[in-house]
């Protein structure tokens, strides 16, 4: 007998072998009765869950955040009561549109998702690396994954869709330059900051509403590659981003971010020239500063990827008391569907599983049953299953109630009009003529110019007309490129753009 545990079946029957099956004669057939064997490849089977439609190459890591600055004049979330306080969190950052075995060194936004283990039940923040997005309405947004997925016929990736779609949604410019500038590849996550994107809300032990912007900075600095780096990268290894991570963590290096926010009086929405709503859109920095809040530190690599990175379930809607939401559309419509997507991929009871079940408080609630319901059915008394009940069971809390949300008093429910404006270029304008330098402007140039160059001519016409909305070097520096064939591949895995119909 050795001393090492002994194997069992998923019901702990000890297993006699794990090499020779149960057969009729020495060289088979197999009998039926081997229920072991048949475990064994019916769990293989299994192993796979559906991957996310989008973000399903991800890395994760566990860590803590710690307040560094009070801002309790804006927030009563337990999360942020005081200075020194320190809260567990997971986080899990992804490519968009690649699939679970993508390479991470791809040209792509990047999710940027934590779940604070608050007292008040999990606060999930389900940011990107980049302050803005592609459109400012969720009816957009399955049709824009569509162009960034495969081709139905081809099954390979389209440049022309991906252009075709920014072409006739002028809005997508800020988010696109963004894409095709330096920051378009992080060099791994360490090194790109987090943003909320959408506008949220604080309120606070007075019931006063703030408008709220998130943002993490990375205290690693930015690091990005260019194309040419990143394919080469890509050559050598898919899994960059894990390794660096793996790398950072265990040589006692964990990564960083800064947490800050940008904060407006909740009248002042109505005051300024943009829609402060509007998810193409930024706050300047000139018009709401950041504020100091605290330090997110990531410093532990999970014991189970599949348990606590593949299981992680953020939810736009896991907000806690004294953290809010904000009229944006595109936040509104997230709402529903992360929850609705998880409950998909995963189940049911999706909350109960390690990496999302809360950590500081008691799950209380009188969901009953139901596929995998592996967690205790009750609250100790088992006739208080429905509410109201006589029996001490769970009851909701009035004073949680955020205070009541002041929209337009004229406002109507309707199907208000796309507002399409020269405010859609105002921003990329900002980036493009302020923020970058010249030799970041050339390399945009030429990443946009490779990443247009196997479209359609009708499709490039349209998209450099909304380029020259932007600025006209903008335009003529992409259109320059095009001409002269200089510009690398990006680091995409792309196809030819051509339209089917033409090409067949
Ligand atoms: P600021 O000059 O105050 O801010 C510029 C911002 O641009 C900084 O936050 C900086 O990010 C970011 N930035 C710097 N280099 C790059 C780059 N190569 N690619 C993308 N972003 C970069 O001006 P404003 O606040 O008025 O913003 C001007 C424009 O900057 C905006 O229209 C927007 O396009 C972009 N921007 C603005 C942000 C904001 O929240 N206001 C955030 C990010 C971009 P950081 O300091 O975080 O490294």
């Amino acid at each position: 007998m050795s001393d090492r545990p002994t194997l069992t079946s998923t019901s702990g029957a000890p297993f006699p072998t794990n090499e020779t099956s149960r057969t009729a004669g020495a060289r088979g057939p197999l009998t039926v009765e081997d229920h072991q064997l048949f475990e064994k490849l019916a769990h293989q089977n299994r192993e796979r869950i559906p991957e996310r439609v989008v973000h399903a190459k991800g890395w994760g890591l566990q860590g803590h955040f710690t307040v560094t600055h009070d801002i309790t004049q804006y927030t009563c979330a337990k999360v942020f009561s005081q200075v020194g306080k320190r809260t567990e969190v997971l986080s899990r950052w992804s490519t968009v549109a690649g699939e679970r075995g993508a390479a991470d060194a791809e040209r792509d936004v990047r999710g940027f998702s934590l779940k604070f283990y608050t007292e008040d039940g999990n606060w999930d923040m389900v940011g990107n690396n980049t302050p803005v997005f592609f459109m400012r309405d969720a009816y957009k947004f399955p049709d824009f994954i569509r162009t960034q997925k495969r081709h139905p016929k081809t099954n390979l990736r389209s440049p022309e869709a991906m252009f075709d779609f920014w072409a006739g949604v002028p809005e997508s410019v800020h988010q696109v330059t963004i894409l095709m500038s330096d920051r378009g590849i992080p060099k791994n996550p360490a090194h790109m900051n987090g943003y909320g994107s959408h506008t949220f809300s604080m309120w606070n032990s007075d019931g006063a509403r703030f408008w709220v912007k998130f943002h993490f900075i990375t205290q690693q600095g930015h690091k990005t590659l260019t194309d040419a780096e990143a394919i080469e990268i890509i050559g050598n290894t898919r899994e960059s981003y894990q390794e660096d991570l793996w790398d950072m963590v265990t040589n006692g290096n964990p990564p960083k971010w800064a947490l800050k926010i940008q904060v407006m009086p909740e009248a002042e929405a109505a005051e300024v020239s943009y829609n402060p709503f509007d998810l193409t859109k930024v706050w300047p920095h000139a018009d709401y500063p950041l504020i100091d809040v605290g330090e997110l530190t990531m410093d532990t690599i999970p014991e189970n990827y599949f348990q606590m990175v593949e299981n992680a379930a953020y939810n736009v809607s896991n907000v806690v008391p004294g953290i809010g939401f904000s009229p944006d559309k595109m936040l509104q419509a997230r709402i529903f569907s992360y929850a609705d997507a998880h409950r998909y991929r995963l189940g049911t009871h999706y909350e109960a599983l390690p990496a999302n079940a809360p950590k500081q408080v008691d799950v209380q609630h009188y969901h009953k049953d139901g596929a995998m319901r592996f967690f205790t059915n009750d609250f100790g008394n088992p006739d208080a299953y429905y509410e109201p009940n006589q029996y001490g069971g769970p009851v909701a809390d009035p004073r949680v109630e955020e205070p009541p949300l002041r929209i337009d008093t004229d406002a109507i429910v309707a199907r208000h009009a796309h507002e399409e404006s020269e405010a859609d270029y105002v921003q990329p304008r900002a980036l493009y003529e302020k923020v970058l330098s010249d030799a970041e402007r050339d390399r945009l140039h030429r990443n946009m110019a490779g990443g247009m160059a196997p479209v359609s001519d009708e499709v490039k016409d349209r998209w450099l007309r909304i380029l020259e909305k932007v600025h006209p070097d903008y335009a003529s520096g992409v259109r320059k490129a095009l001409e002269t064939g200089d510009h690398g591949s990006p680091a995409l895995p792309v196809t030819d753009g051509t339209p089917l119909e033409a090409a067949e």
